[in-house]
């Protein structure tokens, strides 16, 4: 079975709203495809310090706790509380950089703008077009 760009973000938007997060009121949900077909989700976990983990980051630990390592593409939305409506959002740098770690430039990000209903696709490498390389 292949997942659809709109499946993976129907994923998103429904782990979005386990979004924990009383300081932005900005709840975001990430959808992760693997190689093999499996959806791993995440949403972002905020907390008073400056420790909070976005939705990407919880997809992605989530998946590489379970032995997964070869990934597809990831579907990102969030909406304020108080918005009905989902609006296009992207990883942090923080998260592209982290998602470089395991995936090609290749690798899809899609997102999502609801008013429009528009999908947005890019890959790795133009949103990351120079990731940090560690060189010993
Ligand atoms: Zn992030």
């Amino acid at each position: 079975m292949t997942i659809s760009e709109r499946e993976l973000i129907q994923k998103a938007k429904e782990v979005s709203l386990n979004a924990y997060s009383p300081y932005s009121h900005f709840l975001v949900g990430a959808a992760l495809l693997t190689e093999s077909g499996a959806i791993y989700t995440g949403c972002n976990i905020e907390n008073g310090g400056i420790q909070s983990i976005c939705a990407e980051r919880v997809s992605l630990g989530t998946a590489i706790s379970k032995g997964e390592r070869k990934f597809t593409s990831l579907a990102v939305v969030g909406k304020s509380i108080s918005d009905p409506y989902f609006v296009k959002t992207l990883p942090c740098g923080y998260c592209r950089q982290f998602i470089s770690e395991f995936c090609d430039p290749s690798f899809r990000i899609y997102t999502y703008d609801e008013k429009t209903d528009q999908i947005s696709s890019y890959s790795l490498s133009e949103l990351l077009p120079h990731s940090f390389q560690f060189k010993n």
